[in-house]
């Protein structure tokens, strides 16, 4: 018999009610009946966004709210920073250079945060910068950006502030209009619980009067266009309907648990995935600024991280991440966001254990578990 873990930051696993949401009989997007769903997740997605601004949903994965964000501020020509910390604050760049924008970067030493500072810097050194790309939870090093401070450095000046929330939306504090976000994009895979498939996007007045002018080509992702069809609780596309049926469900959970709870829940995992992972005598990837949604933890010399996440996955059932791009091979990742629980956590130290075990790793077999399990006993 098979039991698979998911403990990867995304896709994330599923609740059974949203499985059973994306099972049911599509109903027609043109309908009262519809209409009524997607009002009501609108409504919902601006409690999760900590938002009175616009909130739209787009048949995309995140990276299309990211490519909708730069198409919709941005003409060709015009310059931005890029705040460049891991595989996600890279993808911003290479979006903006895909279409003819002068993307600034400032890299971050993978594994730290951005410093809030630097970027007041840049933009007082640069006043043509017209965006600023950010990252709240940096998937890649498993670090939390400190978007509050970052959006008081911005706030003052003329530039947008874009932060991608793909991962730490539902998982993370995030207060849109609080911390002063311009623009929020997000995907449906990761702390909110559903399949792949949509993409999210808050939008700020300030945003609104430069994607007023904005000139870069686009279609599909058009917030103007999008904006025009919302006020009538229409989109402009056919959605993706069962989708945004299975995100009622996922809302109204999400509703029903509160987000300080899901933020609380989020941090504890977090850091008894952390005090798991001392235990062993493993190091953390980025031991000063963790992110609470995902974990990031070094391979121990002479252990090979990418057999040791095949085996965990091919052997047990228990997926978790490997490390991307320049730490392939190098970090392992263990998500603790969405629908994951303290008893999948515990599952997943104790066959990382049993997995380390059989490679030769060196440790107190059970460490990891009961170190977690003191965490959660607290
Ligand atoms: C997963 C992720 C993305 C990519 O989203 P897709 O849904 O795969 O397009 C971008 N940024 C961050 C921070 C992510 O975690």
């Amino acid at each position: 018999m098979k039991k698979n873990y998911l403990l990867t930051p995304g896709p994330t696993p599923l609740p059974p009610q949203v499985c059973e949401a994306m099972a049911r009989p599509i109903i027609h997007h043109r309908t009262p009946q519809f209409q009524a769903v997607l009002k009501e997740v609108t409504e919902g997605l601006k409690l999760v966004f900590q938002t009175k601004n616009d909130v739209f949903i787009l048949a995309s994965s995140g990276t299309g709210a990211m490519e909708a964000a730069v198409v919709n501020l941005l003409s060709p020509g015009d310059s931005a920073l890029a705040i460049q910390g891991g595989k996600f604050g890279e993808r911003w760049t290479e979006i903006c250079q895909a279409y003819g924008i002068t993307a600034e970067v400032m890299d971050v030493e993978w594994g730290e945060a951005a410093d809030p500072s630097q970027i007041e810097k840049k933009l007082k050194a640069n006043p043509k910068i017209k965006a600023v790309f950010t990252t709240l939870c940096e998937t890649s090093t498993g670090v939390t950006n400190d978007i509050e401070a970052i959006g008081k450095a911005v706030k003052e000046t003329a530039a947008v502030l874009v932060v991608d929330a793909i991962s730490g939306l539902g998982a993370i504090p995030l207060s849109t209009d609080a911390w002063s976000c311009d623009i929020v994009v997000s995907g449906s895979q990761k702390g909110l619980m559903l399949p792949p498939g949509l993409g999210f996007i808050s939008v700020s007045p300030k945003a609104w009067k430069l994607i007023e002018s904005a000139k870069s080509p686009k279609y599909y992702f058009d917030l103007e266009a999008a904006k025009k069809a919302l006020e009538k609780t229409d989109t402009p596309f056919t959605p993706a309907i069962n989708l945004v049926v299975a995100l009622s469900e996922a809302l109204n959970m999400m509703k029903a648990d509160s987000l300080e709870n899901i933020f609380l829940r989020h941090k504890k995992m977090a850091e008894a995935t952390r005090q798991a992972m001392k235990a062993l005598g493993l190091e953390l990837f980025a031991p000063t600024c963790a992110s609470d949604a995902v974990t990031a933890v070094k391979v121990p010399a002479g252990i090979d991280g990418e057999k040791l996440v095949k085996t965990m996955r091919d052997t047990y059932d228990v997926t978790i991440a490997g490390g991307q791009a320049e730490l392939k091979g190098k970090v392992f990742r263990i998500a603790h966001m969405g629908y994951i629980e303290k008893t999948d956590i515990i599952a997943g130290i104790s066959c990382l254990e049993k997995v380390l075990q059989q490679m030769g790793y060196k440790f107190n077999l059970g460490a990891g578990v009961k170190a977690a399990q003191e965490v959660f006993n607290d």
